[in-house]
Protein backbone atom coordinates (compact mmCIF):
# COMPACT_ATOMS: atom_id res chain seq x y z
CA UNK A 1 0.00 0.00 0.00
CA UNK A 2 1.19 3.49 -0.52
CA UNK A 3 2.31 5.38 2.14
CA UNK A 4 0.64 8.39 1.52
CA UNK A 5 -3.20 9.25 1.90
CA UNK A 6 -5.11 12.52 0.16
CA UNK A 7 -6.98 14.56 1.47
CA UNK A 8 -10.19 15.78 -0.67
CA UNK A 9 -10.10 19.68 0.60
CA UNK A 10 -13.32 22.07 -0.08
CA UNK A 11 -11.65 25.56 -0.61
CA UNK A 12 -14.48 27.71 -0.48
CA UNK A 13 -15.55 30.38 -3.03
CA UNK A 14 -12.55 32.03 -2.93
CA UNK A 15 -11.64 34.10 0.18
CA UNK A 16 -9.03 32.72 1.74
CA UNK A 17 -11.27 33.47 5.39
CA UNK A 18 -13.83 31.37 4.20
CA UNK A 19 -11.95 28.46 4.73
CA UNK A 20 -12.86 25.89 6.85
CA UNK A 21 -10.30 25.13 10.25
CA UNK A 22 -9.69 22.02 9.06
CA UNK A 23 -8.74 23.08 5.63
CA UNK A 24 -6.12 25.61 7.02
CA UNK A 25 -4.66 22.71 9.10
CA UNK A 26 -4.68 20.17 6.08
CA UNK A 27 -3.45 22.64 3.30
CA UNK A 28 -0.51 23.65 6.91
CA UNK A 29 0.35 19.72 6.90
CA UNK A 30 0.62 19.05 3.27
CA UNK A 31 3.33 17.74 1.30
CA UNK A 32 1.59 18.38 -2.27
CA UNK A 33 -1.41 20.27 -2.97
CA UNK A 34 -2.93 19.50 -6.42
CA UNK A 35 -5.40 22.48 -6.74
CA UNK A 36 -8.07 23.78 -9.56
CA UNK A 37 -7.43 26.25 -11.46
CA UNK A 38 -10.55 28.23 -10.34
CA UNK A 39 -8.61 28.83 -6.31
CA UNK A 40 -7.05 31.85 -6.45
CA UNK A 41 -3.58 32.13 -5.06
CA UNK A 42 -4.25 33.47 -2.10
CA UNK A 43 -6.13 30.61 -0.84
CA UNK A 44 -3.08 28.49 -2.12
CA UNK A 45 -1.07 31.11 0.11
CA UNK A 46 -2.59 29.26 2.86
CA UNK A 47 -0.30 25.91 2.44
CA UNK A 48 2.90 25.73 4.14
CA UNK A 49 5.80 27.10 3.23
CA UNK A 50 7.37 23.68 1.90
CA UNK A 51 4.31 22.42 0.00
CA UNK A 52 5.00 21.19 -3.16
CA UNK A 53 2.06 23.25 -5.58
CA UNK A 54 0.68 21.59 -8.57
CA UNK A 55 -1.91 23.03 -11.27
CA UNK A 56 -4.60 20.82 -12.42
CA UNK A 57 -5.19 21.74 -16.03
CA UNK A 58 -9.06 22.87 -17.35
CA UNK A 59 -9.65 18.96 -18.61
CA UNK A 60 -9.45 19.14 -22.55
CA UNK A 61 -12.94 18.44 -24.37
CA UNK A 62 -11.06 15.21 -26.10
CA UNK A 63 -10.35 13.53 -22.61
CA UNK A 64 -12.55 10.99 -21.98
CA UNK A 65 -12.61 11.07 -18.12
CA UNK A 66 -10.36 14.07 -16.91
CA UNK A 67 -11.48 12.80 -13.49
CA UNK A 68 -9.87 9.46 -13.83
CA UNK A 69 -6.61 11.26 -15.16
CA UNK A 70 -6.42 13.20 -12.27
CA UNK A 71 -7.11 10.49 -9.47
CA UNK A 72 -3.95 8.32 -11.22
CA UNK A 73 -2.14 11.95 -10.40
CA UNK A 74 -2.96 11.22 -6.98
CA UNK A 75 -2.00 7.99 -6.87
CA UNK A 76 1.44 8.55 -8.27
CA UNK A 77 1.59 11.51 -5.58
CA UNK A 78 0.62 9.30 -2.57
CA UNK A 79 3.62 7.32 -3.37
CA UNK A 80 5.87 9.87 -2.98
CA UNK A 81 4.13 12.15 -0.31
CA UNK A 82 2.45 11.30 3.04
CA UNK A 83 -0.03 13.98 2.98
CA UNK A 84 -1.64 14.91 -0.65
CA UNK A 85 -4.06 17.84 -0.56
CA UNK A 86 -6.44 17.98 -3.15
CA UNK A 87 -7.70 21.40 -3.07
CA UNK A 88 -10.81 22.11 -4.77
CA UNK A 89 -13.19 25.14 -5.50
CA UNK A 90 -16.19 25.11 -3.10
CA UNK A 91 -17.22 21.86 -1.56
CA UNK A 92 -15.33 18.98 -2.90
CA UNK A 93 -18.52 16.87 -3.51
CA UNK A 94 -20.71 19.71 -5.33
CA UNK A 95 -20.21 19.42 -9.14
CA UNK A 96 -16.50 18.59 -8.70
CA UNK A 97 -16.11 15.24 -10.35
CA UNK A 98 -15.22 13.65 -6.77
CA UNK A 99 -16.06 9.83 -8.04
CA UNK A 100 -14.12 10.03 -10.72
CA UNK A 101 -10.97 11.12 -9.10
CA UNK A 102 -11.75 8.47 -6.76
CA UNK A 103 -11.74 5.42 -9.01
CA UNK A 104 -8.28 5.36 -9.34
CA UNK A 105 -7.49 5.43 -4.98
CA UNK A 106 -10.33 2.89 -4.91
CA UNK A 107 -7.94 0.43 -7.10
CA UNK A 108 -4.76 1.42 -5.81
CA UNK A 109 -5.78 1.02 -2.53
CA UNK A 110 -4.89 4.29 -1.17
CA UNK A 111 -7.03 6.14 2.07
CA UNK A 112 -8.61 9.33 1.22
CA UNK A 113 -10.49 11.91 3.45
CA UNK A 114 -13.06 14.09 2.62
CA UNK A 115 -12.75 17.71 3.91
CA UNK A 116 -16.48 19.62 3.04
CA UNK A 117 -16.35 23.47 1.78
CA UNK A 118 -18.40 26.29 1.90
CA UNK A 119 -20.45 25.62 -1.80
CA UNK A 120 -20.75 28.68 -3.75
CA UNK A 121 -24.32 28.60 -3.52
CA UNK A 122 -24.83 28.94 0.11
CA UNK A 123 -21.45 31.94 -0.40
CA UNK A 124 -23.52 33.46 -3.22
CA UNK A 125 -26.69 33.59 -1.23
CA UNK A 126 -25.04 35.18 2.25
CA UNK A 127 -23.53 37.73 -0.14
CA UNK A 128 -26.77 38.91 -1.35
CA UNK A 129 -28.46 38.23 1.50
CA UNK A 130 -31.12 35.90 0.62
CA UNK A 131 -32.32 32.87 2.56
CA UNK A 132 -32.31 29.85 -0.05
CA UNK A 133 -35.06 28.44 1.95
CA UNK A 134 -38.27 30.08 3.73
CA UNK A 135 -40.78 28.75 5.78
CA UNK A 136 -43.46 30.44 3.79
CA UNK A 137 -42.10 30.41 -0.11
CA UNK A 138 -39.35 27.71 0.06
CA UNK A 139 -39.33 23.89 1.50
CA UNK A 140 -36.52 23.01 -1.17
CA UNK A 141 -33.19 24.16 -2.77
CA UNK A 142 -31.99 22.06 -6.09
CA UNK A 143 -28.07 22.39 -7.27
CA UNK A 144 -28.09 21.58 -10.68
CA UNK A 145 -25.54 22.69 -13.25
CA UNK A 146 -26.08 25.11 -16.28
CA UNK A 147 -23.62 23.66 -17.93
CA UNK A 148 -25.47 20.78 -19.58
CA UNK A 149 -28.42 23.06 -20.95
CA UNK A 150 -27.91 22.34 -24.08
CA UNK A 151 -26.90 19.33 -24.86
CA UNK A 152 -28.76 16.48 -25.89
CA UNK A 153 -28.72 14.06 -23.51
CA UNK A 154 -28.59 16.08 -20.81
CA UNK A 155 -29.74 14.91 -17.79
CA UNK A 156 -31.66 18.25 -17.00
CA UNK A 157 -35.75 17.70 -16.86
CA UNK A 158 -36.85 21.01 -17.00
CA UNK A 159 -40.28 19.99 -16.36
CA UNK A 160 -39.85 18.40 -12.74
CA UNK A 161 -37.42 21.40 -11.76
CA UNK A 162 -40.18 23.76 -13.20
CA UNK A 163 -42.81 22.27 -11.45
CA UNK A 164 -40.66 22.08 -8.20
CA UNK A 165 -41.60 24.33 -5.48
CA UNK A 166 -38.57 25.71 -4.03
CA UNK A 167 -35.33 27.43 -4.98
CA UNK A 168 -33.36 26.36 -7.81
CA UNK A 169 -29.59 27.25 -7.81
CA UNK A 170 -27.63 27.00 -11.07
CA UNK A 171 -23.99 25.98 -11.11
CA UNK A 172 -22.04 26.75 -14.70
CA UNK A 173 -25.15 28.44 -16.21
CA UNK A 174 -23.14 31.99 -17.79
CA UNK A 175 -22.78 30.38 -21.06
CA UNK A 176 -26.08 28.85 -21.23
CA UNK A 177 -28.21 31.22 -19.96
CA UNK A 178 -30.38 31.56 -22.94
CA UNK A 179 -30.51 27.46 -23.26
CA UNK A 180 -31.91 26.82 -19.36
CA UNK A 181 -34.09 29.85 -18.64
CA UNK A 182 -36.07 29.90 -21.63
CA UNK A 183 -36.82 25.79 -20.91
CA UNK A 184 -37.28 26.64 -17.65
CA UNK A 185 -39.86 29.19 -18.53
CA UNK A 186 -41.60 26.73 -21.56
CA UNK A 187 -41.94 23.99 -18.81
CA UNK A 188 -44.07 26.81 -16.64
CA UNK A 189 -41.43 28.63 -14.59
CA UNK A 190 -42.76 32.37 -14.22
CA UNK A 191 -41.21 34.75 -16.09
CA UNK A 192 -41.42 37.33 -13.30
CA UNK A 193 -39.93 34.78 -10.61
CA UNK A 194 -36.59 36.39 -8.73
CA UNK A 195 -33.37 35.78 -9.92
CA UNK A 196 -30.36 36.62 -8.08
CA UNK A 197 -27.04 36.47 -9.61
CA UNK A 198 -23.47 36.70 -7.65
CA UNK A 199 -20.59 36.20 -9.75
CA UNK A 200 -17.07 36.51 -8.62
CA UNK A 201 -18.53 35.75 -5.09
CA UNK A 202 -15.93 36.62 -2.62
CA UNK A 203 -13.72 37.49 -5.03
CA UNK A 204 -12.52 41.02 -4.56
CA UNK A 205 -14.03 42.09 -7.55
CA UNK A 206 -17.86 40.40 -6.82
CA UNK A 207 -20.93 41.54 -8.22
CA UNK A 208 -24.61 40.81 -7.14
CA UNK A 209 -27.54 41.71 -9.40
CA UNK A 210 -31.06 41.12 -8.86
CA UNK A 211 -33.55 40.41 -12.15
CA UNK A 212 -36.10 37.84 -13.21
CA UNK A 213 -36.39 34.38 -14.99
CA UNK A 214 -37.69 36.19 -18.03
CA UNK A 215 -35.19 38.84 -18.15
CA UNK A 216 -31.60 37.29 -16.92
CA UNK A 217 -30.58 35.96 -20.59
CA UNK A 218 -30.50 39.81 -21.64
CA UNK A 219 -29.42 41.28 -18.78
CA UNK A 220 -26.49 39.25 -18.66
CA UNK A 221 -24.02 42.20 -20.23
CA UNK A 222 -25.67 44.96 -18.52
CA UNK A 223 -25.42 43.08 -15.03
CA UNK A 224 -21.45 42.12 -15.79
CA UNK A 225 -21.88 38.55 -15.17
CA UNK A 226 -18.48 37.14 -15.16
CA UNK A 227 -17.74 33.82 -14.45
CA UNK A 228 -17.60 31.84 -12.24
CA UNK A 229 -21.34 32.56 -10.98
CA UNK A 230 -24.05 31.85 -9.48
CA UNK A 231 -27.78 31.92 -10.25
CA UNK A 232 -30.60 31.54 -7.80
CA UNK A 233 -34.16 31.61 -8.75
CA UNK A 234 -37.26 31.32 -6.80
CA UNK A 235 -38.93 33.87 -4.44
CA UNK A 236 -36.83 33.73 -2.00
CA UNK A 237 -34.13 35.43 -4.66
CA UNK A 238 -36.04 39.24 -4.70
CA UNK A 239 -34.51 42.16 -3.98
CA UNK A 240 -33.38 42.24 0.08
CA UNK A 241 -35.19 45.33 1.52
CA UNK A 242 -31.27 46.66 2.67
CA UNK A 243 -28.71 46.87 0.28
CA UNK A 244 -26.40 44.01 0.69
CA UNK A 245 -22.93 44.74 1.95
CA UNK A 246 -21.26 41.55 2.56
CA UNK A 247 -21.71 39.76 5.92
CA UNK A 248 -22.69 42.70 8.00
CA UNK A 249 -25.82 43.61 7.26
CA UNK A 250 -27.58 43.35 9.91
CA UNK A 251 -25.50 45.66 11.40
CA UNK A 252 -24.90 47.55 8.64
CA UNK A 253 -27.55 50.34 9.28
CA UNK A 254 -25.98 50.97 12.62
CA UNK A 255 -22.06 51.31 12.73
CA UNK A 256 -20.04 54.47 11.99
CA UNK A 257 -18.51 52.21 9.15
CA UNK A 258 -21.73 51.42 7.52
CA UNK A 259 -22.12 51.64 3.64
CA UNK A 260 -18.07 51.63 3.74
CA UNK A 261 -15.98 49.48 1.80
CA UNK A 262 -12.29 48.49 3.26
CA UNK A 263 -10.19 46.97 1.84
CA UNK A 264 -7.66 44.52 3.56
CA UNK A 265 -4.06 44.07 2.05
CA UNK A 266 -2.98 41.58 4.72
CA UNK A 267 -1.62 38.12 3.42
CA UNK A 268 -4.10 35.31 3.02
CA UNK A 269 -5.34 33.72 5.99
CA UNK A 270 -4.19 37.05 7.98
CA UNK A 271 -7.37 39.13 7.14
CA UNK A 272 -9.83 37.80 9.06
CA UNK A 273 -9.66 39.62 12.79
CA UNK A 274 -9.44 42.95 10.56
CA UNK A 275 -12.42 41.75 8.60
CA UNK A 276 -14.35 41.33 11.72
CA UNK A 277 -14.04 44.48 13.36
CA UNK A 278 -14.80 46.34 10.23
CA UNK A 279 -17.74 44.42 10.29
CA UNK A 280 -18.17 44.93 14.00
CA UNK A 281 -18.84 49.03 12.86
CA UNK A 282 -20.82 48.15 10.01
CA UNK A 283 -18.97 48.30 7.08
CA UNK A 284 -18.02 45.95 4.68
CA UNK A 285 -14.58 44.78 4.01
CA UNK A 286 -12.61 43.18 0.51
CA UNK A 287 -9.59 41.18 0.61
CA UNK A 288 -6.92 41.71 -1.86
CA UNK A 289 -3.39 40.52 -0.36
CA UNK A 290 -0.70 42.49 -1.88
CA UNK A 291 2.04 40.51 -0.49
CA UNK A 292 2.51 36.73 0.50
CA UNK A 293 4.80 34.76 2.95
CA UNK A 294 6.71 32.39 1.75
CA UNK A 295 10.07 30.79 2.48
CA UNK A 296 12.98 32.62 3.80
CA UNK A 297 16.34 32.58 1.70
CA UNK A 298 17.81 29.56 3.02
CA UNK A 299 16.58 27.41 5.99
CA UNK A 300 20.01 26.50 7.08
CA UNK A 301 20.12 28.86 9.60
CA UNK A 302 17.33 28.54 11.35
CA UNK A 303 17.62 24.63 11.21
CA UNK A 304 21.06 25.07 12.89
CA UNK A 305 19.07 27.23 15.61
CA UNK A 306 16.61 24.60 16.03
CA UNK A 307 19.38 21.88 16.72
CA UNK A 308 20.67 23.93 19.01
CA UNK A 309 17.29 25.09 20.53
CA UNK A 310 17.62 23.95 24.28
CA UNK A 311 21.02 26.36 24.17
CA UNK A 312 19.00 29.40 24.34
CA UNK A 313 17.61 31.13 27.78
CA UNK A 314 14.86 32.73 25.63
CA UNK A 315 13.29 32.04 22.38
CA UNK A 316 11.64 35.58 21.09
CA UNK A 317 8.99 35.45 18.56
CA UNK A 318 8.82 38.65 16.29
CA UNK A 319 5.69 37.70 14.24
CA UNK A 320 2.97 35.21 14.19
CA UNK A 321 4.35 34.09 10.63
CA UNK A 322 7.37 33.75 11.87
CA UNK A 323 5.94 30.89 14.97
CA UNK A 324 3.91 29.53 12.71
CA UNK A 325 7.33 28.73 10.32
CA UNK A 326 9.31 28.04 13.13
CA UNK A 327 6.54 25.23 14.17
CA UNK A 328 6.33 24.05 11.52
CA UNK A 329 10.06 23.58 10.78
CA UNK A 330 10.38 21.78 14.19
CA UNK A 331 7.70 19.31 13.07
CA UNK A 332 9.22 18.20 9.41
CA UNK A 333 12.42 17.71 11.52
CA UNK A 334 10.05 14.89 13.37
CA UNK A 335 10.45 17.58 16.87
CA UNK A 336 7.87 18.85 19.29
CA UNK A 337 7.81 22.09 22.01
CA UNK A 338 9.92 18.87 24.01
CA UNK A 339 12.67 20.10 21.92
CA UNK A 340 13.05 23.64 23.40
CA UNK A 341 14.22 22.40 26.74
CA UNK A 342 14.22 24.96 29.05
CA UNK A 343 14.33 27.86 26.65
CA UNK A 344 11.82 30.50 27.56
CA UNK A 345 9.83 32.18 25.05
CA UNK A 346 8.22 35.42 24.40
CA UNK A 347 5.87 36.69 21.64
CA UNK A 348 6.35 40.74 20.66
CA UNK A 349 2.52 40.86 21.05
CA UNK A 350 -0.62 39.00 21.60
CA UNK A 351 -1.51 38.06 17.66
CA UNK A 352 1.92 36.64 18.10
CA UNK A 353 1.45 35.03 21.48
CA UNK A 354 -2.12 33.37 20.38
CA UNK A 355 -0.66 31.88 17.28
CA UNK A 356 1.96 30.08 19.44
CA UNK A 357 -0.74 29.23 21.55
CA UNK A 358 -2.26 27.87 18.95
CA UNK A 359 0.85 25.74 17.60
CA UNK A 360 1.61 24.44 21.56
CA UNK A 361 3.80 26.26 22.21
CA UNK A 362 2.69 29.03 25.49
CA UNK A 363 4.81 32.18 25.87
CA UNK A 364 6.29 33.41 28.98
CA UNK A 365 6.65 36.87 27.98
CA UNK A 366 4.35 39.28 25.90
CA UNK A 367 5.43 42.66 26.31
CA UNK A 368 2.58 45.57 26.93
CA UNK A 369 4.95 47.85 24.55
CA UNK A 370 4.77 46.07 21.27
CA UNK A 371 7.66 47.56 19.53
CA UNK A 372 11.00 45.97 19.21
CA UNK A 373 11.67 48.63 21.57
CA UNK A 374 9.31 47.43 23.89
CA UNK A 375 10.62 43.73 24.02
CA UNK A 376 14.33 45.14 24.56
CA UNK A 377 13.45 46.81 27.87
CA UNK A 378 10.64 43.97 29.01
CA UNK A 379 13.93 41.20 28.15
CA UNK A 380 16.85 42.76 28.35
CA UNK A 381 17.55 44.11 31.85
CA UNK A 382 18.10 40.89 33.32
CA UNK A 383 20.84 40.54 36.26
CA UNK A 384 22.83 38.25 34.22
CA UNK A 385 23.86 38.18 30.62
CA UNK A 386 21.95 35.50 28.43
CA UNK A 387 21.33 34.20 24.95
CA UNK A 388 18.90 35.03 22.87
CA UNK A 389 17.03 33.43 20.07
CA UNK A 390 15.02 36.13 17.42
CA UNK A 391 13.09 34.40 14.91
CA UNK A 392 11.51 36.89 12.18
CA UNK A 393 11.58 37.98 8.92
CA UNK A 394 14.15 37.50 6.36
CA UNK A 395 13.68 41.83 6.00
CA UNK A 396 12.76 44.09 8.47
CA UNK A 397 13.90 46.31 11.21
CA UNK A 398 17.06 44.97 13.28
CA UNK A 399 16.02 47.16 16.17
CA UNK A 400 15.66 44.09 18.73
CA UNK A 401 18.97 42.49 17.91
CA UNK A 402 21.40 46.15 18.12
CA UNK A 403 19.26 46.51 21.48
CA UNK A 404 19.78 43.62 23.54
CA UNK A 405 23.41 43.22 22.63
CA UNK A 406 23.56 47.01 23.36
CA UNK A 407 22.94 45.35 26.67
CA UNK A 408 25.75 42.99 26.56
CA UNK A 409 23.25 39.64 25.62
CA UNK A 410 24.48 37.03 22.81
CA UNK A 411 22.08 37.16 20.36
CA UNK A 412 21.65 34.67 17.26
CA UNK A 413 18.75 35.96 14.70
CA UNK A 414 17.50 33.40 11.98
CA UNK A 415 15.14 33.95 9.18
CA UNK A 416 12.22 31.65 9.34
CA UNK A 417 10.25 33.17 6.24
CA UNK A 418 9.95 35.93 3.87
CA UNK A 419 7.50 38.69 2.81
CA UNK A 420 7.17 38.65 -1.24
CA UNK A 421 5.34 41.42 -2.55
CA UNK A 422 2.15 40.33 -5.10
CA UNK A 423 3.49 40.63 -8.77
CA UNK A 424 0.24 41.94 -10.27
CA UNK A 425 -3.24 42.60 -10.11
CA UNK A 426 -6.00 41.47 -12.83
CA UNK A 427 -6.67 44.98 -14.49
CA UNK A 428 -10.48 44.12 -14.34
CA UNK A 429 -10.10 43.81 -11.06
CA UNK A 430 -8.32 46.83 -10.04
CA UNK A 431 -10.98 48.84 -12.29
CA UNK A 432 -13.96 47.11 -10.14
CA UNK A 433 -11.95 48.54 -6.56
CA UNK A 434 -11.41 51.40 -8.22
CA UNK A 435 -14.76 52.16 -7.60
CA UNK A 436 -15.99 50.03 -5.02
CA UNK A 437 -13.65 51.18 -2.14
CA UNK A 438 -13.72 53.50 0.45
CA UNK A 439 -11.00 53.20 2.42
CA UNK A 440 -7.16 50.77 2.00
CA UNK A 441 -5.82 49.69 5.41
CA UNK A 442 -1.78 49.22 5.04
CA UNK A 443 -0.75 47.67 8.42
CA UNK A 444 3.29 47.37 7.72
CA UNK A 445 6.23 49.24 6.16
CA UNK A 446 6.58 46.43 3.24
CA UNK A 447 2.36 46.29 2.59
CA UNK A 448 2.89 50.04 2.68
CA UNK A 449 5.83 49.62 -0.06
CA UNK A 450 3.83 46.86 -2.36
CA UNK A 451 0.39 48.42 -2.35
CA UNK A 452 2.18 51.63 -3.62
CA UNK A 453 3.63 49.78 -6.63
CA UNK A 454 0.78 47.63 -7.33
CA UNK A 455 -2.30 50.99 -7.11
CA UNK A 456 -0.19 53.74 -7.77
CA UNK A 457 -2.23 56.49 -8.30
CA UNK A 458 -5.57 55.19 -7.08
CA UNK A 459 -4.18 55.63 -3.79
CA UNK A 460 -4.92 58.75 -3.53
CA UNK A 461 -8.42 57.76 -4.95
CA UNK A 462 -8.90 56.16 -1.13
CA UNK A 463 -8.88 57.26 2.11
CA UNK A 464 -5.56 55.69 3.41
CA UNK A 465 -4.91 54.17 6.79
CA UNK A 466 -1.57 53.69 8.44
CA UNK A 467 -0.87 51.07 11.44
CA UNK A 468 1.79 53.02 12.82
CA UNK A 469 4.22 55.66 12.53
CA UNK A 470 6.54 53.53 10.33
CA UNK A 471 4.36 52.67 8.22
CA UNK A 472 3.07 56.27 7.50
CA UNK A 473 6.76 57.11 7.00
CA UNK A 474 7.03 54.84 4.32
CA UNK A 475 4.17 55.91 2.49
CA UNK A 476 4.95 59.88 2.92
CA UNK A 477 8.51 58.81 1.34
CA UNK A 478 6.57 57.48 -1.69
CA UNK A 479 3.99 60.83 -1.79
CA UNK A 480 1.15 58.80 -0.12
CA UNK A 481 -0.33 61.08 3.12
CA UNK A 482 -2.20 58.70 4.89
CA UNK A 483 -5.53 60.19 6.07
CA UNK A 484 -5.49 58.54 9.87
CA UNK A 485 -3.11 56.84 11.32
CA UNK A 486 -4.07 54.25 14.39
CA UNK A 487 -3.12 55.80 18.09
CA UNK A 488 -2.05 51.94 18.85
CA UNK A 489 -0.67 50.14 15.99
CA UNK A 490 -3.16 46.93 16.58
CA UNK A 491 -5.71 45.61 14.44
CA UNK A 492 -7.95 47.57 17.18
CA UNK A 493 -6.34 50.38 17.12
CA UNK A 494 -6.53 50.65 13.21
CA UNK A 495 -10.11 50.12 12.95
CA UNK A 496 -11.22 52.31 15.73
CA UNK A 497 -9.12 55.35 13.47
CA UNK A 498 -11.10 54.75 10.70
CA UNK A 499 -14.75 54.87 12.28
CA UNK A 500 -13.62 58.04 14.48
CA UNK A 501 -12.73 59.80 11.02
CA UNK A 502 -16.58 58.35 9.44
CA UNK A 503 -18.05 59.76 13.06
CA UNK A 504 -15.97 63.17 12.75
CA UNK A 505 -16.90 63.48 9.02
CA UNK A 506 -20.58 62.63 8.93
CA UNK A 507 -23.81 64.65 9.76
CA UNK A 508 -24.47 63.04 12.86
CA UNK A 509 -22.01 61.73 15.44
CA UNK A 510 -21.85 58.14 16.37
CA UNK A 511 -21.28 57.39 19.82
CA UNK A 512 -18.71 54.01 18.68
CA UNK A 513 -16.20 56.59 16.46
CA UNK A 514 -14.17 57.82 19.03
CA UNK A 515 -12.02 60.94 17.35
CA UNK A 516 -9.47 60.52 20.10
CA UNK A 517 -8.76 57.47 18.21
CA UNK A 518 -7.77 59.46 15.04
CA UNK A 519 -3.97 61.24 14.97
CA UNK A 520 -3.92 62.64 11.54
CA UNK A 521 -7.31 63.49 10.06
CA UNK A 522 -6.56 65.21 6.70
CA UNK A 523 -6.94 64.41 3.45
CA UNK A 524 -4.24 63.50 0.86
CA UNK A 525 -4.10 66.34 -1.60
CA UNK A 526 -5.92 65.15 -4.63
CA UNK A 527 -8.31 63.02 -2.96
CA UNK A 528 -11.16 62.51 -5.63
CA UNK A 529 -13.80 60.85 -3.80
CA UNK A 530 -16.12 63.09 -1.71
CA UNK A 531 -16.67 60.46 1.56
CA UNK A 532 -19.52 58.49 0.75
CA UNK A 533 -19.97 58.27 -2.80
CA UNK A 534 -18.46 55.49 -3.56
CA UNK A 535 -20.14 52.66 -2.21
CA UNK A 536 -20.38 48.93 -3.23
CA UNK A 537 -22.71 48.72 -5.34
N1 LIG B 1 -17.23 22.53 -6.17
C1 LIG B 1 -17.65 23.89 -6.47
C2 LIG B 1 -18.38 23.98 -7.78
C3 LIG B 1 -17.53 23.70 -8.98
S1 LIG B 1 -18.38 23.91 -10.49
C4 LIG B 1 -18.51 24.41 -5.32
O1 LIG B 1 -18.91 23.64 -4.46
O2 LIG B 1 -18.78 25.60 -5.28
C5 LIG B 1 -17.92 25.56 -10.92
C6 LIG B 1 -19.09 26.48 -10.74
O3 LIG B 1 -19.22 26.81 -9.37
C7 LIG B 1 -18.93 27.82 -11.42
O4 LIG B 1 -19.30 27.74 -12.79
C8 LIG B 1 -19.89 28.67 -10.65
O5 LIG B 1 -21.22 28.43 -11.00
C9 LIG B 1 -19.69 28.13 -9.24
N2 LIG B 1 -18.69 28.90 -8.51
C10 LIG B 1 -17.54 28.48 -7.99
N3 LIG B 1 -16.88 29.47 -7.34
C11 LIG B 1 -17.67 30.56 -7.46
C12 LIG B 1 -17.56 31.90 -7.00
N4 LIG B 1 -16.51 32.34 -6.29
N5 LIG B 1 -18.55 32.77 -7.30
C13 LIG B 1 -19.63 32.37 -8.01
N6 LIG B 1 -19.77 31.11 -8.47
C14 LIG B 1 -18.82 30.22 -8.19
Amino acid sequence: MPPGRVIFVGAGPGDPDLLTLRALDCLRRADVVVYDVLVPAVVLDAAGTHAERLPVPRPASSDADPGFAVGQLLVELAEKHRVVVRLKGGDPGVFARLTEEQQPLREAGVPWEIVPGVTAALAAAAVAGVPLTSRTAASSVTLLTGHEAGDKGSALDFEALARLPGTLVVYMGVEQVATWSRALIAAGRRGDTPVTVVSRCSWPDQRTCFTTLGDCGEELDRCGWMAPAIVIIGEVAGQPALPASGPARGAAALGPLSGRTVLITRPAGQGGELSALVAAHGGSSVHLPVIRIGPPDSWAALDAALDAADSFDWIVFASANGVRSFAERLRVAGRDIRHLGTARVAAIGPATAREAALLGIPSDLVPEDQRSEGIVAALGDGPRQGRFLLVRASRGRDVMRRGLEALGHDVTEVSAYSSLGVDSIDPSMLAELERGIDWITLTSSFIAESACRLFGERLRLWKVASLSPVTTATLVAAGVTPTVEAAQPSTAGLVAAIAGWEAAHRDFAHPAGSADAVRTARRPPGHALDSGTASRR
